[in-house]
Formats: structure tokens, sequence, C-alpha cells
């Protein structure tokens, strides 16, 4: 892409009803604009860093087995109130009547309408197990929208369901949720730590929350500090495996780690030497349920099984908040001038800044660089307008592509161009082809 053609709308001031710094670098990074209260356009930056983040996400669902389908927005309550819940489910619920004085309401989670369709087609034990998901937007009438995407209105949600005959199971669907959770955010670069917590509206005893840690994090934490050196890494998981997804769950939900809803400080004290006692801050971008049969029974989707029995299927819902993992990536890499995307999550691969537009060297320079950089299956992002450096170099840093090649006449005469890695700020003097072999 070239900058010159692209529509990046940075700001130069910082917006001043902007309180954390992930919510004033999405807005002065163009990235997203807000339309109303808890509501915001996606501007070219941000919906194609939110189409990573949403490709990441889909390709670990589809490693586990789950399906991707699409559900609609809009819901007829009816289905609600098969549920029982249309009338508890409270405020946050965005409510309306279509033109013939039907009641309708815009989806704040989906586990009506995904309980709806498996009982119209499943019958049999034989088509168990069986999980559906979607990354659909929500809506939720917070009451305190704000931190930008981090606490939205509408917002863009992986949300999971899983059917199984047997308690056990689902158990098991709930431990490959968990690992292909824990997966997914390392491939952002993000440790996302697994805590115990309350289930809130959507019921149910069995629940974990992935909270990343971070000052600006709404949510208060206690955990036992040897929770964070876990990784996951790039073990493989055959999630058919019921030991060892039991394993994975052991090994990262053995220690205390609980947040505000469930924390109990005689446990704490009692299970964690004074020592390792960590009290902190976390952002919420994930939550597994296992809740039986709260939704199959009052909604009738059941299965015959292997006697011919009919019996309501077990079932739990899995989420993971795509939008607000924006947030969380950004809260946690950037610093003064900007974002800085980690490589494997990035708008761009990176940067070209020519120093010299109108040049014919630093002109043709560029275009070999982005023309190898394009061959290497690489997406630059070419700084060809006619700005000064300073006011281009500013701009890539606020943008935080993870390299950044800077071309110039000088340079150019010693046939060289400057290769910079945003995170350490270290330049490197380098040939054109090497800068090009150098870039992940
Ligand atoms: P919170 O405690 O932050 O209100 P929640 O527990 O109500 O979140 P869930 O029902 O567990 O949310 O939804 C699954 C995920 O969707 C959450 O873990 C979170 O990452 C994301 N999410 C929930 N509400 C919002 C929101 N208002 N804006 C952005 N993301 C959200
Ligand atoms: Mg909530
Ligand atoms: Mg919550
Ligand atoms: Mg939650």
């Amino acid at each position: 892409m070239r900058l010159s053609r692209y529509f990046l709308p940075v700001l130069k001031e910082t917006p001043a009803e902007a309180q954390i710094v992930s919510h004033r670098l999405m807005l002065r990074a163009g990235m997203i604009k807000q339309m109303s209260a808890g509501i915001y356009a996606w501007l070219p930056l941000g919906f194609k860093m939110l189409r990573k983040i949403e490709n990441i996400v889909h390709e670990e669902q589809i490693r586990a087995g789950h399906i991707p389908v699409l559900m609609p927005t809009l819901q007829s309550a009816e289905l609600w109130r098969e549920s029982g819940r249309y009338d508890g489910y409270g405020e946050e619920m965005l409510r309306m009547q279509d033109r013939h004085g039907r009641d309708m309401l815009f989806s704040p989670t989906a586990e009506e309408m995904f309980t709806d369709t498996f009982r119209s087609y499943v019958k049999s034990y034989k088509d168990l197990p069986l999980t559906i998901y979607q990354i659909q937007w929500k809506f939720r009438d917070e009451i305190r929208p704000r931190f930008g995407v981090m606490r939205g209105r509408e917002f863009l949600m992986k949300d999971g369901y899983n059917f199984d005959l047997t308690k056990e199971d689902a158990l098991h669907a709930y431990n490959r949720h968990l690992v292909s959770y824990l997966r997914t955010y390392e491939r952002m670069g993000l440790q996302a730590i697994p805590m115990r917590a309350e289930s809130g509206p959507i019921g149910g005893d069995n629940t974990h929350e992935f909270l990343v840690l971070a000052e600006t994090g709404e949510s208060g934490v206690f955990y036992d500090s040897e929770i964070t050196d876990l990784k996951f890494g790039d073990r493989e998981v055959d999630y058919d495996n019921v030991e060892q997804c039991q394993g994975v769950l052991e090994e990262f939900t053995s220690r205390y780690a609980r947040t505000d809803d469930t924390h109990d400080q005689a446990a704490f004290e009692a299970q964690v030497p004074e020592e390792r006692r960590r009290e902190a801050r976390g952002i919420e971008v994930g939550q597994i349920f296992y809740f039986g049969t709260k939704y199959s029974e009052p909604m009738g989707a059941t299965v015959t099984d292997a006697e011919g029995n009919k019996v309501p299927v077990h079932m739990g819902s899995h989420g993971i908040g795509v939008s607000r993992l924006l947030g969380a990536l950004i809260e946690a890499n950037h610093d003064e001038n900007g974002i800085i995307w980690p490589e494997g999550v990035t708008p761009f691969h990176v940067g070209i800044v020519n120093l010299k537009q109108g040049d014919a060297a630093a002109d043709g320079a560029c275009e070999d660089l982005y023309k190898a950089l394009t061959a290497k299956g690489l997406e630059p992002l070419y700084d060809d307008r006619n700005e000064r450096a300073g006011g281009k170099f500013a701009t890539m840093d606020l943008i935080g592509l993870p390299w950044r090649i800077t071309v110039g006449p000088r340079g150019l005469k010693n046939g060289v161009v400057e290769l910079t890695s945003r995170r350490t700020g270290e330049s490197e003097e380098l040939t054109p082809e090497l800068a090009v072999a150098r870039v992940a």
C-alpha cells in the first residue's frame, strides 16, 4: 500500500476524551472513529487489525475442530422467553419492536439461537460431539461504555457453543476451549491467565475467565506469581485426546488465580506463600463456561441416546472479546511514540520511508524495495508522500509497524538503506537486498 493512496487519518492532538493509552493511540493512529457512545467505525488500519485478530481466532478454533457459522445480530424475543432469560437479562439488552409490534433484540450473546439451531436438526447421540461458533457483532447497552473498544456497546465477539451427550464429554469440550484459547492469545504475544470467575447471566458453575494483566484493567485479580512462568509454547496437542486436554487444564488452573468476584482471602493465604501472592488488575479477554442442561432442558434440545432414551444435551459456551483484544494488545505493546505491533500481528509488516520524494535514485530504490518485499509475501506500507522526514517518522512510530526501511539519496550513494526495529529502536545500515532478507 502507498500512503498517498491510503486512508490513514492520523491525529496530531491527543483526544481529550480518551483516558487510557490504547484508546488514545487507536484514535490518533486513525484506527477507529466514535459514532456514538461505545459505538465505533472501523477505519482502514483498525479494520485491518481487527481482521488479523479475527483470522487467528478462526484458525485456532478450526484447529480445535470447531465449526464456524454466522447467526443474525437481531433476534426474536420468543427464544429468550423460552429459555426464561428475556425478562431477567436487564438493561444491557437493547430491545426493539418491528413494524408488526413483535419484540426483537440485538443479540448480547447467542445461547438461545445456537440451541434452537441445534434442536432443529440434531436428533441422535451419533451426531455428537458438536461445537459450532461464530465471530459476530454483539450489542450490550453498557451503563458506562469507556476505554474505546475495550468496553464498547457494539463489539465483536467470538462465541462458541458445545453440544455433548454427557457431562464428561462437555467437560472435554470445556478443556478443548481452554487449550485453544491459550494458543490463541499466545499467538498474539499476549499472556492471558485463566482465572476462576463468576458466571453472571450466562449461568452455570464451571467457568474460567482469561485475563491479561494491565494496570488499566477493570478486574481486580489475585494470583500465585508462579502462574506467569507458564507458557503454552509450541507443544502439539491432540484435541481429541481427553487426558492431554485435561492435563493442560490442570497445569494452567491448579494454582490460585481468581478475579475479585470469587476471591477468597483466607484460601489465598492458605494456598500461596506470601512472597508469591500478587494482587493486580487485568483485562478480561475471554471466558469459558460449562452449564449443563440450563438451556437444553427448557428449550427441548434433546437427542436419543444408545438405549433410545431422549436426553437433554450438555452444553457450554465460550467467548473471546475480539475487538477488546485490539485494545489489550496496544495496552501491552506501546511506548511514548505510539503502538509497537508484535511481528505476528501487525497491519503491515514493514514501512518504507522515502526521505526525498522526487529524487530519481530514492524513488527508484523505494519502488524496488516495495516489489521485493511484496514478492516475499510481505505487506509493505510505502510513505511516498511529499512530506518532511520528521512527520513521516512520527507517523510510522505512531502506527507501530515492526520494521522501517529508510531510503535517502545520501545512503544510496554508498549503496545502503537504514533498517530500524520499532521495538528496540536500533538501526542498521545495509544494502537493500539484505534489508529485505532481514525483515520477517
Ligand atoms: P465484562 O466483565 O468485561 O463486562 P463479560 O463477562 O460481561 O465482560 P462475557 O459475557 O464473558 O463478557 O463475553 C465474552 C467476552 O466478550 C469477554 O470476555 C470480553 O472479552 C468481551 N466483552 C464483553 N463485554 C464487552 C464490551 N462491552 N466491549 C468489548 N468486549 C466485551
Ligand atoms: Mg459485562
Ligand atoms: Mg466479566
Ligand atoms: Mg465474562
